[in-house]
């Protein structure tokens, strides 16, 4: 993926630049993302954390996430559009919307997660890896469990 990488929210005041590209791109089936967002699933960038940069001064709604680790999702005050958040637990890497970006269509998804919690009128694409609940540890810029299975499936 090509950076910089430009966003910002529906009404302007709030702006972000991705200066590195995304430890991974997932669909994230999540409660908590499909109310900060009113929509089925999120797609999410998930961005080293220093390669974040934001303009203009966002407010933060923090609550436990599905994980049970709080989770901040950081909003324009103004016109309310959820760009970003941030998780107490891995502080190394930031899920941010994809539908924010300048060129959402960027945007390429490479697996599904939190698919417990995905819509019944959701279709997703089956050819992507489905993982039940978290993202995998690559997705934040960790290393893999060595004793990992080696693909995660859910159902069929
Ligand atoms: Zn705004
Ligand atoms: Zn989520």
């Amino acid at each position: 993926m090509e950076t910089p990488l430009t966003g910002g929210c529906f009404c302007g005041a709030i702006r972000y630049r991705i200066t590195a590209p995304p430890f991974g791109q997932a669909n994230c089936h999540c409660r908590a993302c499909q109310r900060a967002t009113g929509g089925a699933f999120a797609g999410v960038l998930l961005v080293p954390t220093e390669a974040l940069e934001v303009a203009g001064e966002y407010r933060e709604f923090t609550e436990l996430g599905d994980s049970g680790n709080k989770v901040s999702r950081g909003f324009c005050p103004q016109c309310g559009s959820t760009l970003f958040a941030r998780t107490t637990r891995i502080a190394s890497m930031r899920p941010v919307y994809a539908a924010t970006l300048d060129k959402p269509e960027l945007f390429t998804p490479t697996l599904d997660a939190w698919v417990d919690f995905a819509q019944p009128w959701v279709t997703m694409d089956e050819s992507l890896p489905k993982y039940r609940r978290d993202l995998p540890a690559e997705c934040a810029g960790l290393p893999a469990p060595k004793n990992r299975r080696p693909r995660p499936v859910v159902g069929s």
